[in-house]
């Protein structure tokens, strides 16, 4: 059986690995100069690949169920297995997400690149593939952009989604599916820092505070999280709003206007942060409504929380703040709403949610159900998952089972 897996990103080199080791001649056709240019910058350069509490149910997608069967048919304790056979000691850290020892995401990259070549998979470089078609003996013709033609008895298309193009998935997938009869669902950037609306964000561009950040709609929370929470110059990032943009996209898709709800003080219940305030403040007396703040929340967001509740006057003495003031300042702190003006786009999005409807693909072999022996892996179907290897694991697991059934004659 020839085999040519298009794109070689995780899902694509896994789709190679699996593919020949079911005795495939396997091709992998890449437009980078280079395999694997994504892996490089994920966990911020030590590549989170896995996490342990990944299953079944941790999947997004219009059909969220379709990636239970091929995460349980390999799931994390078999990518632990085979990243470990290759040589990738690992560790777990925080929430279950798992790290190579080396803390390298090049280390990873370099392991799979060995198995490619120790089983002799061939790699055409800097090849973008323009278009895919199926001739009238059934086999397929994969056109590169400088004219050239590859010929294969099946194909793996693993070209990713749109997020962060720089590294190659640029959509071209899509269009690739799309040209064969393959529906695509709307797609948006995911895992993306949010827009707000605002004023005043330059000023507090840079801020780092540790909090809870809930997307609602309406008034209802629809997501949440906590961690490190970073103000930038058009609204919010941070770990937790990563974690949460995929509700406030989706939200929007569907023409409602998500709303932030930041909790910058979430140590303590709201009355004994009242009950805070109401002791600072009656120690200040003397000191600014301004400086009574110094040393509860970061100093450059005083003078901004502060207006937002309504005390325009920051140098007054903090004995002539209402007890409506310090209601509002509390407000401010613990229930700060924002208006979601949009994600920030796809050079800055780590994933793409939507994409390939999984309607059209078989659930357990991930073949195409419109043309017969394309088979499909990673970023480029409609699935995606959280941050903390969530990702990569299905990345690994998809292209693994894409790649095995490919190789399987009828
Ligand atoms: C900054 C960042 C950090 C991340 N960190 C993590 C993390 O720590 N853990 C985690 O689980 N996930 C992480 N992710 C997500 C994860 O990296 C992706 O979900 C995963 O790499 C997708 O793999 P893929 O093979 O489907 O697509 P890609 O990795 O995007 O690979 C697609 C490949 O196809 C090639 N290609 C595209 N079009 C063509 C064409 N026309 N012809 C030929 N080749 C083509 C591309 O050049 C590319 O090499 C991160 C993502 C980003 C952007």
């Amino acid at each position: 059986m020839t085999v040519i897996v298009v794109g070689g990103g995780a899902s694509g080199i896994m789709a190679a690995i699996a593919a020949r080791a079911r005795g495939a001649v396997v091709t992998i056709v890449e437009k980078n100069p280079r395999l694997g240019k994504k892996i490089l910058t994920t966990g911020n350069g030590r590549c989170n690949l896995t996490n342990i509490n990944a299953c079944a149910g941790s999947y997004h997608g219009a059909d969220p169920g379709f990636a239970a069967g091929i995460i349980e048919q390999y799931d994390v304790k078999k990518t632990i297995k085979f990243f470990e056979k290759l040589g990738i000691s690992h560790k777990v850290e925080e929430s279950g997400k798992v790290f190579p020892m080396s803390d390298q995401a090049s280390s990873v990259l370099d392991v799979l690149r060995y198995k490619l070549e120790q089983g002799d998979v061939k790699v055409i470089y800097e090849a973008r593939v323009s278009e895919i078609r199926k001739n009238e003996n059934g086999e397929f013709e994969i056109k590169l952009a400088d004219g050239a033609c590859i010929k294969g008895e099946r194909v793996v298309l693993t070209a990713g989604g749109k997020a962060m193009p720089v590294t190659g998935s640029n959509g071209d997938g899509f269009r690739l599916a799309h040209e064969l009869g393959h529906k695509i669902g709307d797609v948006f950037p995911a895992l993306v820092p949010l827009k707000l609306e605002g004023r005043f964000f330059k000023s507090i561009a840079g801020v780092k505070i540790s909090g809870t950040a809930e997307v609602l709609d309406g008034n209802k929370p629809e997501a949440g999280d906590r961690g490190d929470i970073l103000f930038t110059s058009y609204g919010i990032s941070g770990p937790p709003i990563l974690q949460i943009s995929r509700k406030a996209g989706e939200i929007m898709q569907n023409g409602r206007n998500p709303v932030l709800r930041l909790n910058m003080i979430d140590s303590m219940p709201k009355e004994r942060l009242d009950g805070l305030l109401a002791k600072r403040f009656y120690h200040a007396v003397g000191k600014t409504a301004e400086f009574s703040l110094v040393g509860l929340i970061n100093k450059r967001l005083i003078p901004v929380l502060l207006k937002e509740a309504g005390v325009n006057n920051l140098k007054a003495p903090v004995e002539n703040l209402s007890a409506g003031e310090r209601k509002k300042i509390l407000n401010i702190l613990t229930d700060w709403r924002f208006r979601i003006t949009g994600t920030t786009s796809w050079p800055n999005a780590q994933i793409t949610a939507g994409g390939i409807d999984t309607r059209e693909v078989d659930k357990n072999t991930l073949e195409s159900k419109i043309v017969s022996g394309l088979f499909f892996a990673g970023e480029v179907l409609d699935i995606d998952g959280a941050c903390g290897g969530y990702n990569l694991q299905w990345a690994w697991s998809s292209g693994t089972i894409a790649g095995r059934n490919a190789a399987l004659s009828e």
